[in-house]
């Protein structure tokens, strides 16, 4: 490993600077395969892994529980995954991409396990237990108990150790650095969060991995360092995106007041296993909305009905609804899901003998930034994968194809960020952006008075929940649009304690300016879509329109910071130059079977 180079001196203030030949923005399942792909590709690259939390402890790859499809069984069969994959997305998935997941899931699980050191559930005669999951023809879901992802990290963190990577842990990438001029990424500035000071990273290719972000619902599911900060980056850079409107609600996710469990979620097998679900007045109110699966019916459809029954008054009085598994044996489901047992356990309900009470909780952004089958964007120099991507799950995921999708396409962007490097000059980066950039991070701490970043968050949390949420028409998108770009003017006049040492404050600050440029993407999306598909349900427009709607929504923006002003002077706020393409979706494959 080359010894790290740190220079001083900048246009407006001094930055601290390195370089590096692979920059990797994010620490969970995907950054980590990456980082480890790239060094395994060429062990003499310089590798830098830049985390928001600890690498391989934070994100939402480590808190994975019902666990990773593969097709594994030879009854089983990839045009069988691919088939469940691309129905589940409303065939608004990138076939390609989906196909390179279904084929190359099975491979990286190897990998996990003979390469990598972790071990999943077994049947007795020591074949992989495989377990079914909602919106899948063949039981493929690989496991550990209920607690896949902790395996998963652990072992990959070891691996990463080993290596000896570069590590910069709790440091926050806070916007992509152009080459000067504009257009190649020649690197990012990054906030070293223990000390608050900016640091400029040149890099040779740079790939995004901050797993994307559910975090602006009130209600909520990944772990909450996540904002969105790398979508909102792309955006602010000129990277295109794709599905912005899709977004996921789990459907039981825990409710605790307002502790940090709640929205956490009660993981899909127990629906599986035959939980019910009941409203306040005891009813099994999914025989109203889909009497022949019932609760085994999909995410969206048990999430909303779930929604819609809180939002007739039926819910409980906390606003949920009520899960009980107590009638398949307490002893059963604390073997079957001790995972799930103990994190009721810690809000002080027992789930093995009595409800719980839940609520659907946002949980996964299948919009982000759009890729090809290695991870390239349309920007030079710029990776994406994981989370941050768009394109593998189309308007809805299947559980247990999002780790998969982070293992695959990090391993996927790592060896291709190692090909792109070769031979290829460290490009010069734009100083006074960089300055400028980091100059705007600080500002919050440099005001007297100013806008309460978490009143803010508060305030986005109700707007997109009740607006932009499981149920969305017309007239709450297009309200939520200017109160949205409201809250994003706001969100540059934040003033936050002048500390800057680990100032939770400050991160809130900044994560709140992202969490609201990416939810008015998101509802300008939504407010488009004038139909009904996967994960996006528009009251007005309930049913799919594959005649006008097969396809994909794109947005590119105009690049490099420039999306925070509004152009246009319709008083949107949010430019004139946001690009919207209509994109046709890939069938490339398999096209639906009766066109609506
Ligand atoms: C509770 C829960 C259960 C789940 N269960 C399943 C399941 O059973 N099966 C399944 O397939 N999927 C599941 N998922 C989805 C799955 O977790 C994700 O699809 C996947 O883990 C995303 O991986 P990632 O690498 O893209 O992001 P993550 O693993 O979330 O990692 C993101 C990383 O980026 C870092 N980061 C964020 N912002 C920045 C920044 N500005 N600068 C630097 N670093 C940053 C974070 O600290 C973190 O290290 C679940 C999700 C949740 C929330």
């Amino acid at each position: 490993m080359r010894p790290m180079r740190r220079e001083v001196g900048s246009a407006m203030e001094p930055l601290e600077q390195l370089t590096t030949d692979c920059l990797i923005v994010g620490g969970g399942g995907a950054g980590v395969m990456a980082a480890l792909h790239a060094y395994d590709a060429n062990p003499e690259l310089d590798i830098t892994i830049v985390v928001k939390g600890l690498v391989a402890q934070s994100g939402c790859t480590r808190m994975v529980q019902g666990g990773y499809n593969a097709v594994l069984d030879p009854r089983d069969s990839f045009a069988a995954h691919f088939g469940d994959t691309v129905r589940g997305g409303g065939f608004l998935n990138d076939q390609d991409l989906a196909w390179t997941l279904v084929n190359e899931a099975p491979v990286r699980l190897v990998e996990l396990e003979n390469r990598y050191g972790c071990f999943f559930d077994r049947h007795p005669d020591g074949v992989i237990h495989q377990k079914p999951f909602a919106g899948q023809s063949f039981d493929r879901t690989v496991h550990r108990g209920d607690l896949t992802g902790i395996e998963i990290m652990g072992r990959l963190k070891d691996q990463l150790f080993a290596r000896r990577l570069r590590r910069l842990e709790e440091h926050r990438a806070l916007e992509l650095v152009p080459a000067p001029g504009g257009g190649a990424v020649a690197g990012a500035l990054l906030l070293d969060m223990r000390r608050g000071v900016p640091v400029l990273v040149r890099a040779r290719a740079v790939l995004i991995a901050t797993g994307g972000g559910a975090t602006m619902y009130r209600i909520a599911a990944p772990s909450l360092e996540k904002a969105g900060d790398g979508v909102a980056m792309a955006w602010r850079a000129g990277a295109r995106l794709m599905d912005m409107e899709m977004m996921q609600f789990h459907p039981t996710g825990l409710l605790a007041g307002r502790s940090r469990l709640t929205g956490s979620v009660l993981e899909e097998g127990l629906r599986g296993a035959g939980a019910h679900l009941r409203n306040a007045r005891g009813e099994r109110y999914m025989a109203r909305y889909d009497p022949e699966r019932q609760e085994r019916s999909t995410r969206d459809v048990v999430s909303r009905s779930g929604y819609q029954e809180i939002m007739a008054g039926r819910g409980t009085p906390a606003g949920g609804v009520w899960i009980d598994v107590s009638h398949l044996g307490a002893a059963n489901v604390r073997r079957q899901f001790p995972g799930m047992v103990e994190r009721c356990k810690a809000v002080g309900v027992d789930l093995a003998t009595e409800p719980v009470e839940v609520s659907p909780t946002a949980h996964f952004h299948m919009g982000g930034i759009a890729i090809d089958a290695d991870c390239r964007t349309n920007l030079e120099g710029l990776f994406a994968a994981g989370e941050d991507a768009a394109g593998v799950h189309g308007s809805n995921r299947l559980g247990g194809n999002g780790v998969a999708e982070s293992i695959v396409f990090g391993a996927r962007a790592g060896e291709a960020m190692a090909a792109y490097v070769a031979g290829r000059d460290l490009p010069a980066a734009d100083a006074a952006f960089a300055a400028a950039a980091a100059q705007a991070a600080l500002a919050p701490l440099q005001r007297a008075r100013g806008e309460d970043a978490f009143a803010l968050r508060e305030r986005l949390g109700v707007l997109t929940w009740e607006q932009v949420g499981l149920v969305r028409d017309a007239a709450g998108l297009s309200a939520a649009r200017t109160e949205l770009d409201d809250l994003y003017a706001r969100a540059g006049g934040v003033a936050v304690n002048p500390e800057r040492r680990l100032n939770g404050e400050w991160q809130q600050a900044l994560d709140v300016r992202n969490l609201i440029e990416v939810a008015r993407l998101i509802a300008r999306a939504a407010l488009l879509r004038e139909e009904s598909r996967g994960s996006h349900y528009r009251a007005d427009f309930p049913a799919p329109d594959d005649a006008r709607w097969l396809a994909n929504i794109c947005f590119r923006g105009p690049g490099w910071g420039s999306s925070s002003s509004d152009g246009d002077g319709d008083g949107d706020g949010d430019g004139a130059a946001v690009q919207t393409d209509l994109r046709p979706a890939r069938l490339t494959r398999m096209a639906p079977a009766v066109p609506a």
